[in-house]
């Protein structure tokens, strides 16, 4: 078994200082105070961590991993134009292959953060599920579905198939969802079909939602609202991880409520598109899980959760002229515990025996933190994915003190930059 002595145990609901974690394969077997820990046997791997926090792994709710290949291709410009002009045109050209190494890379970064769950939706998601597995974290995996490019249904099916292939595969570090794309990309017809699918395979269902002004004031001119076409088409039969939830309509947020719909709340790609706020205070309020996710690097250009949660705190603090409206243990619980339930996932989350052993390190005795008056203040309002220290997922050590221990990082970076170089036609630096 894997124990950790020393650290303070951190979640929104507990703060246990000098506690003892132990770990037993790929779940939690305690987790507490020293005075109630079981007694460590021969041959465990004990290490004593004082001045460190440990807290459980992030769980980024939505991104697009292959996209960080593009990461930096076109900045400063609006959602449309930029899907249209720079996006859609350099992924026509995008092979598995690319595909596969644009993942790569960019679980170097987000592992190296302390993600140990991601939602991903893209295309060519076999060589996505390769490179989660190579990573030794869990993901929920989707087919994104372009209803409007889809008239034979090749994409649905390769959806389904996908679920057939890889749901609960790798020890259940694999969930599929199905992953309509958006109601703007998808007609009601194709909703319909994809949510018959959901229901007869009871999988979860991945979708951008209200993520622009313009796609709500649009769907609002059709007669039905963003949280109507999840029960119209019947996908909220099935969990639903909505992503974005910028725009929710009139009576919207109490019509989610009544679902079992989690939001997934992309603050930075939310703002670096131009697209809004998300009501994610109105939302929680209601009893929404809202949890946080970068999206695709080639938006957020990021994909730091730390960063994501400073982003959600200081917008909901900002455009409610409340410094309270999100507080440091509100923005923890939604990257962590709250994120895995917007995803439906239970047994993630959290520091409690049973729970999956996605546990990060972060280490808060360096002067760009120091000093430490409240650990939540440290870790939401100060701390950087510098100061991640370790990363176990599914009690695996992956990165520990700079290090990626389970993937070559040398070798994906250069496999990735030559993706990337050939793909956007343009030297790199
Ligand atoms: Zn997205």
């Amino acid at each position: 078994m894997i124990r950790l002595e020393g650290a303070t145990l951190l979640t929104p609901e507990h703060e246990i200082s000098d506690g003892v974690l132990v770990l037993d394969g790929a779940r939690i077997a305690y987790a507490g105070s020293r005075d109630g820990a079981p007694p460590a046997a021969p041959g465990d791997d004990v290490s004593r961590l004082p001045g460190r926090v440990i807290i459980p792994g992030f769980v980024n709710t939505h991104t697009h991993l292959a996209m960080q290949i593009l990461r930096g291709v076109a900045d400063d410009v609006p959602l449309m134009p930029w899907l249209e002009e720079h996006v859609w045109p350099i992924e026509a050209r995008m092979t598995p292959e690319d595909i596969l190494q644009g993942t790569r890379l960019a679980l170097l970064e987000a592992v190296a953060a302390g993600v140990t769950c991601v939602n991903d939706m893209y295309g060519s998601m076999d060589r996505v599920a390769e490179a989660i597995g190579e990573s030794g974290i869990r993901g929920m995996i989707t087919q994104g579905l372009i209803g409007a490019q889809d008239p034979e249904r090749d994409s649905l099916r390769r959806g389904v198939a996908l679920y057939e292939r890889w749901q609960g595969a790798m020890d259940n570090r694999l969930q599929v969802a199905l992953g309509p794309h958006a109601p703007y990309t998808c007609p009601p017809d194709y909703l319909r079909e994809v949510a018959d699918y959901a229901t007869a395979l009871h999988a979860p269902v991945h979708i951008h939602l209200a993520e622009t002004r313009g796609e709500t004031e649009e769907l609002l001119r059709q007669g039905t609202t963003p949280a109507q076409v999840l029960t119209s088409s019947g996908l909220a039969r099935e969990h639903v991880v909505a992503a974005h939830g910028v725009f929710p309509a009139e009576g919207d947020i109490a019509r989610l409520a009544s679902l079992d719909v989690g939001v997934a709340h992309c603050p930075i790609s939310n703002l670096k598109l131009g697209c809004g706020f998300a009501p994610t205070r109105r939302l929680r309020e209601a009893g929404v899980p809202v949890g946080i996710g970068s999206d695709g690097a080639a938006s957020a250009n990021v994909l730091d959760p730390f960063l994501s949660m400073k982003a959600a705190a200081w917008i909901a603090k900002g455009t409610s002229e409340d410094a309270a409206a999100l507080t440091a243990k509100d923005v923890l619980r939604m990257a962590t515990r709250e994120g895995a339930m917007a995803l439906g996932w239970q047994e993630l989350g959290a520091l409690e025996q049973g729970y999956l052993a996605d546990v990060v390190v972060v280490d808060l005795r360096s002067y760009r933190v120091q000093p430490v008056f409240d650990p939540f203040s440290a870790i939401v309002y100060t701390a950087t994915a510098q100061q991640v220290e370790r990363v176990y997922a599914s009690g695996r050590l992956v990165y520990s003190e700079g290090r990626h221990l389970v993937v070559d990082a040398a070798e994906v970076l250069s496999s990735a930059r030559a993706s990337a170089q050939r793909l956007a036609e343009r030297p790199l630096l």
